[in-house]
């Protein structure tokens, strides 16, 4: 007996053999072998603060030790409370109201109940509709994969995905058309964004959702300038709610706590997942805006519910442990010094490796596609599956990576290590990379 790794890879034997991870301290996972690997991936977006934080064990231990759960319809807790409260601090604007679930794609759903539930307080019970776009991941049940434009993803589980409708993706450099500027792509990505609106009856629209910089599905792929305000100015407009998946950019991951304060934008709907707890507990959720609650509390009075282990104690109180090392080692500046020092090297190794194309992202959210020929968009024959390849390549050089990319092209990488990663520690994971990449392009 084993335990599945993962049933997309069991079938591609570069990844049969899976090494066994026996402990982990700060960026670096060792494995059952003795081999130490940089955790250049956070495992997926998720070990925001590393492995071995000492803090967040006691914490975890002490709140297991004084109760071990407690049921949200017949307990608040105090730890759930000040989450709460602290994420709100942190968010843009009147994000103040927090729903704990136990992943993102439950946050995901959650959204969408939120979004389909504020209409039907405001008497609009038509609009239950959610467009999504072309290229993004939202999660693995059934509704969020079903909103989610990941083909890879999503094998064909018949009439169990509900048909959501698709909004176009936002690319330069893959869909941009020759010679239009970055502020022409944008005008003509939104544009055709509200075609998609419009071709559904307005009145059945409850919310968009997108990524503000697309992780999984296309490898930190970041709208151009401009693009998330055009959206939320869209939304207004139109009379629909704008939900923001921020499950990898939440956090720090971009170098500020959420990415759409980057961009000055307030979504209606937050969600987050992954880092909030740095992966020392299954914790995600979604901030509110103040109107959204306030539609439910002056309506039926009831907000959509959530799981049995939604906002546990032992879950919130691990999550705290994590704030308290972000803020307190001022990690967010981190974030924005080390993504610096990351960038610059990744530009210099993809001047060295032309087949290395469009060096992306923010903060400590980075990616790049392989091309099948330098200087041109045309990626590898799928058939290739060079994401995959090249992670189990880096693998092989102790440097954990992200496959990522848009299906089925399988040609993107992300690099997304722990944001507390050190001056010395970026040059390590940039050396590990620059081999698995010579021994790439050697064997091409
Ligand atoms: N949204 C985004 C943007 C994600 O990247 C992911 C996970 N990769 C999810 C939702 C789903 O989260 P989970 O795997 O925790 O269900």
């Amino acid at each position: 007996m084993t335990s599945l790794p993962t049933s997309a890879l069991l079938k591609q034997t570069v990844l049969a053999e899976y090494p066994q991870v026996e402990y982990g301290r700060g960026v670096y996972l060792y494995d059952d072998q003795g081999h130490q690997y940089l955790d250049g991936a956070s495992g997926a977006m998720t070990a925001s603060i590393g492995h071995g934080v000492a803090e967040v064990a006691d914490a975890i231990r002490a709140q297991a030790a004084t109760v071990a759960f407690t049921y949200r319809t017949q307990f608040t807790n105090a730890p759930a409370e000040r989450l709460a409260a602290r994420i709100a601090a942190h968010a843009p604007d009147d994000l103040d109201y927090a729903f704990f679930v136990n992943s993102g794609s439950e946050a995901t759903e959650y959204a969408i109940r939120t979004a389909v539930g504020y209409w039907r307080e405001r008497g609009l019970p038509a609009k239950t509709k959610v467009l999504s776009r072309a290229v993004s991941y939202h999660g693995m049940t059934m509704g969020a994969l079903s909103m989610s434009g990941h083909d890879a993803r999503r094998p064909d589980y018949g009439n169990l995905l509900h048909p959501f409708p698709v909004a176009p993706p936002a690319h330069a450099w893959r869909y941009a058309e020759a010679g239009e500027t970055e502020a022409g792509y944008c005008s003509r990505t939104i544009a055709e964004f509200e075609a998609a609106v419009r071709a559904e009856d307005l009145d059945t629209i409850a919310a968009v959702i997108v990524e503000p910089i697309v992780g999984a599905a296309g490898g930190a792929l970041v709208p151009p300038a401009g693009y998330l305000s055009a959206l939320r100015e869209m939304c207004d407009r139109l009379g629909i709610l704008m939900i923001a998946d921020e499950v990898i950019t939440g956090f720090g991951r971009t170098g500020d706590w959420f990415a759409c304060g980057s961009d000055d934008v307030v979504p209606d709907v937050l969600v987050f997942g992954k880092g909030v707890s740095g992966g020392y507990a299954a914790v995600a959720g979604a901030l509110l805006r103040r109107h959204v609650v306030e539609a439910f509390a002056a309506g039926s009075g009831v907000a959509p519910f959530g799981h049995t282990f939604s906002g546990n104690p032992l879950g919130a109180a691990t999550c705290l442990a994590v704030l308290d090392v972000l803020e307190r080692d001022a990690v967010l500046e981190n974030v924005r010094r080390r993504g610096r020092q990351l960038e610059a090297g990744l530009r210099q190794l993809a001047q060295a490796h032309p087949r290395m194309a469009d060096v992306r992202g923010r903060g400590l959210l980075w990616g790049f596609e392989f091309t099948a020929e330098a200087g041109t968009t045309r990626a590898p024959d799928p058939a290739r599956q060079t994401a995959t390849a090249f992670t189990e390549l880096c693998s092989r050089h102790g440097l954990i990576v992200y496959p990522a990319g848009i299906a089925p092209l399988n040609n993107a990488i992300l690099i997304t290590p722990p944001l507390t990663i050190t001056e010395s520690e970026i040059a390590d994971l940039l050396d590990r990379l620059g081999r698995a990449l010579e021994q790439m392009e050697s064997a091409w």
